[in-house]
């Protein structure tokens, strides 16, 4: 049995004794959310703290509201609470089918919002327990030197495996983090950077409080589409996110596509100027999944062949455009009928 590392457990009461605790540790201790990540991650010995502060009992990070015609959600949300809110349910499907296809019930049941938003990066040489990890010198990671994917390479390559970024990046979301010196908002789309490492651009010390989703107005459409080995559970290999909003002619007055797990961050896409004006024909759809899926240039780092993923990012940004124009995902050929068949029905 794999049994975690001795360490300090403290469990604050309020969000401004927690940014303390987490500011006096100087950047050496962790936050426990829902734990699926960082306990299985510690029995491993990736992640060593000396020091965990749990955020469980903080009644303030467990709100919903809606204020300012923005709808926050609570970091210390579930997702199992987040995929039967009404609010996420039928005005934001990108953030609910993203959400409903997080590992397992159970773990969704733990997992929180916050905690998938700033879940460690992945890699095959890195997911692996302390004795392999030490069979070959470990890697850049953690306690080795270098980097087994690209050895040549001065950075580490781990695999940005969140469902909900993609997800909240399309929909134009952003996020509130908390320090000793107050709170801040940023996007979504700039909390992370494109480093294995060091994947997130807060500061160590700093808590995801909120994500801020701004409240759809008509004409407005998401979905999101992931890649997995299985359909009952598993991180996303690839993940296709996308929103848009038409007139009442069908015509596209604005659009955001991002892909998740083939990079260390979620990517947007750059396909708004193609399908800004247009009404999603079935050639501008081919032309935006051309375009963006020269974004994936997956390593040999995580599941399935380089090859086969790369191709079946076309695949997954079509069906994901043709679902937004309103055909039916499920009648939309092989890979792209799995993708939509993934998302459990309630
Ligand atoms: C078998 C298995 C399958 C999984 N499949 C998926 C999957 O398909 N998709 C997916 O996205 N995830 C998956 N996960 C990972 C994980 O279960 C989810 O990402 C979950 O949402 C993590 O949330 P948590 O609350 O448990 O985070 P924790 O494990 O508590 O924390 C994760 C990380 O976030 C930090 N953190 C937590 N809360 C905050 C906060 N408020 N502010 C700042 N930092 C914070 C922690 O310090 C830690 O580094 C899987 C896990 C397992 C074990
Ligand atoms: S990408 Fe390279 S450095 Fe990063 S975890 Fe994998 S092997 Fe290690």
């Amino acid at each position: 049995m794999m049994r975690c590392h001795r360490f300090r457990y403290e469990s604050p009461a309020t969000l401004r004794e927690a940014c303390a605790r987490m500011t006096d540790a100087g950047g050496e201790a962790m936050l426990l959310a829902g734990g699926t990540d960082l306990v299985p991650n510690m029995k491993r010995r990736q992640q060593v703290p000396p020091t965990i502060i749990s955020l469980r009992r903080i009644p303030e990070l467990r709100e919903t509201r809606i204020t300012d015609g923005r709808i926050w959600i609570g970091a210390m949300t579930t997702l199992a609470s987040l995929t039967t809110n009404p609010d996420v349910r039928n005005r934001h499907p990108a953030l609910f089918k993203a959400a409903a296809q997080v590992a397992t019930p159970h773990l969704r049941n733990m997992g929180t919002l916050g905690g998938n938003l700033c879940l460690d990066t992945r890699c095959n040489y890195y997911d692996q327990n302390y004795e392999w990890r030490k069979a070959i010198n470990f890697c850049m990671k953690k306690e080795g030197e270098i980097c087994w994917v690209a050895p040549g390479s001065p950075r580490c390559w781990a695999v940005s495996s969140t469902d909900t970024a993609p997800a909240l990046m399309a929909l134009g979301a952003q996020v509130e983090v908390a320090g000793v010196d107050g709170e801040r908002c940023l996007p979504v789309s700039e909390l992370y950077r494109e480093d294995g490492i060091e994947y997130l651009s807060k500061k160590r010390d700093e808590i995801l409080t909120r994500v801020l989703l701004p409240v759809p107005v008509a004409g407005e459409f998401s979905t999101y589409w992931k890649l997995r080995r299985r359909g009952s559970f598993d991180f996303p290999v690839l993940s296709v996110a996308a929103w848009i909003r038409r007139d009442g002619d069908g015509i596209v007055e604005a659009a955001r596509l991002v892909l998740g797990s083939i990079a260390s961050r979620p990517l947007l896409a750059p396909a708004s100027s193609i399908l800004v004006g247009s009404a999603l024909s079935e050639e501008v759809i081919q032309a935006v999944a051309e375009e963006a899926s020269s974004l994936a240039r997956p390593l040999d780092n995580t599941d399935f062949s380089l090859g086969w993923r790369k191709k079946s990012a076309h695949h997954l940004i079509q069906g994901a455009l043709r679902e937004l124009r309103g055909d039916n995902p499920r009648e939309l050929g092989p890979i792209a009928r799995r993708a939509a068949e993934l998302v459990p029905v309630f």
